[in-house]
């Protein structure tokens, strides 16, 4: 069964279960905000289905509560901020204000974050460089935990989901937004087709001899499965650089089972803002910004019924559907979510 449950809801019992494992309310709030936003535009792998594994985390001196960014490195155009194993949506937060401050003021900066939990829907940062006036690019990867994925061409794991992100503002209205996994599909969807002993789509995932199957339960053997990455070569190589650039430029580790935070969830992520003058052109980008939408989106739909979208467009779309009617939550999601509450003396029903 899937019930609708209105997001102020659910932001209330959030913000509650965090302030009950340590958070202070501030961060509590932070922290509602970005998992119900998550949930709200329809990235409910990333959304109130994550507070379960949050709260484990904490309990489990994993994630540790109330801490904020710190700089770590500083010069010319760059800042790397160290997260100390703080909630990614309160460090992230913080690292983009400084990065939005300091694109603004010089045309262009970028920004590395290390040592911090889950950053969670990776295009919640690109939304806010975008509504400070900035175009951004983010890559993000995680440094010894989630090794899921084959390299083209090759049959285990050895790297992550690795999301790529970005952002642009526009004249007047929305931003526009990519935010992309590189693997072809989640573990959470394996994870749901096995429980229903649904099949696979062809060419997401190897089993543990590396030969492709559409057996969910082959991913789960012993040795486990790989998922592939999106696109081929072409979704390989933008994890690999995923890797480099947010891993290994910021020292917080690209992919490897032997890293120091190996078995914690940590992510990484370099992060560039663009002033729309960087370039002394910011009315030239405005203008052709808008040219191009009307370019890309007039094209003929191969199917009538679902016209040409832009990047970020299916999220509004959610979000004005579930602010009107509810965020859909399953059973699962509902039992993960009214059992932490219950670990801290809430009692979830009484919120909806
Ligand atoms: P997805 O496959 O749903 O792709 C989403 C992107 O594609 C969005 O930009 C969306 O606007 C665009 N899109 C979707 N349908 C479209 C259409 N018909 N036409 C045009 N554009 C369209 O998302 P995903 O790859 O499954 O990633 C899901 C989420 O998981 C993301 O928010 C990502 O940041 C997050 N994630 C986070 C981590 C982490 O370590 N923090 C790791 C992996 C994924």
């Amino acid at each position: 069964m899937t019930r609708r449950i209105p997001a102020k809801a659910l932001s209330r019992l959030v913000d509650d279960i965090f302030r009950a494992v340590g958070s202070d309310a501030p961060e509590a709030a932070i922290i509602a905000d970005h998992l119900v936003t998550s949930s709200l535009v329809g990235h409910d792998s990333h959304g109130i289905l994550r507070v379960s594994k949050y709260v484990e985390w904490v309990r489990e001196g994993d994630v540790i509560p109330n801490r904020h960014a710190a700089i770590a490195f500083e010069k010319g155009p760059a800042t790397l901020v160290d997260g100390g194993f703080g909630y990614g949506q309160v460090i992230g937060l913080e690292a983009m204000e400084i990065l939005a401050e300091r694109a603004l003021s010089s045309g262009l900066a970028a920004l590395g974050i290390r040592n911090t939990a889950h950053l969670g829907r990776i295009g919640h940062w690109a939304e806010h460089l975008a509504a400070a006036g900035l175009v951004s690019v983010h890559f993000v990867n995680t440094s010894g935990f989630g090794i899921l994925v084959a390299p083209h061409g090759g049959s285990d794991r050895r790297l992550s989901a690795n999301p790529f992100a970005a952002g642009a503002p526009r004249a007047s209205g929305a931003p526009i937004v990519l935010d992309i996994a590189t693997s072809v599909i989640a573990e959470g969807k394996i994870q749901v087709a096995r429980n229903k002993g649904e099949r696979l789509p062809a060419g997401a995932v190897l089993d543990g001899q590396g030969r492709p199957t559409r057996d969910a339960s082959a991913f789960y053997g012993d040795p486990p499965g790989a998922i592939l990455p999106f696109g081929g070569h072409k979704g390989s190589g933008l994890s690999f650089f995923c890797e480099l650039i947010a891993g290994a430029l910021s020292g917080g580790h690209a992919s490897n089972p032997a890293s120091p935070t190996a078995g914690r969830l940590v992510n990484n992520m370099v992060s560039i803002a663009f002033d729309r003058d960087v370039f002394g052109e910011g009315a030239f980008f405005a203008e052709d910004e808008e040219r191009l939408i009307a370019w890309m989106t007039g094209s003929p739909p191969a199917d009538p019924a679902a016209p040409v979208l832009l990047p970020g467009e299916i999220e509004i779309q959610t979000r004005a559907e579930r602010e009107a009617h509810g965020i859909p939550v399953d059973d699962a999601t509902w039992a993960g979510l009214a059992a932490s509450a219950a670990s801290c003396g809430l009692n979830a029903v009484g919120y909806i």
